[in-house]
């Protein structure tokens, strides 16, 4: 998946992590500067993303906890990609992303 960071001109200490999902929706997570929290979207057709620090294990535990729930299960396995861009502040923002094997409403 390709990804867009964008520094939010009204709130410079957020970023703003978004793609242009196959359903036509533009998920987007936003991260904050020096956090040590991740953001994350869940679009309609089961695609997730998380950003910032730890954003595979926290995408993976998000995961187990909606199976646990009995949530996603028409949506098979999910396959996760896991890539790193640029934040504004001169670092690197770290990303996962889970794709699920049958996109669609659940
Ligand atoms: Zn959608
Ligand atoms: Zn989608």
């Amino acid at each position: 998946m390709d990804f867009i960071v964008r520094q939010l001109s009204s709130r410079p200490d957020t970023a703003l992590v978004r793609y242009d999902c196959p359903c036509g929706c533009k998920p987007g997570a936003e991260y904050h500067q020096g956090s040590e929290e991740t953001g994350h979207e869940h679009c309609c057709c089961g695609n997730v993303h998380f950003v910032g620090p730890g954003a595979r294990r926290e995408l993976e535990s998000y995961l187990a906890d909606r199976r646990s729930q009995g949530m996603d299960v028409n949506r098979g396995a999910y396959r996760i990609e896991e890539s790193s861009l640029d934040d504004p502040w001169g670092g690197r923002l770290a990303i996962a992303f889970g794709a699920p094997e049958h996109p669609g409403h659940e």
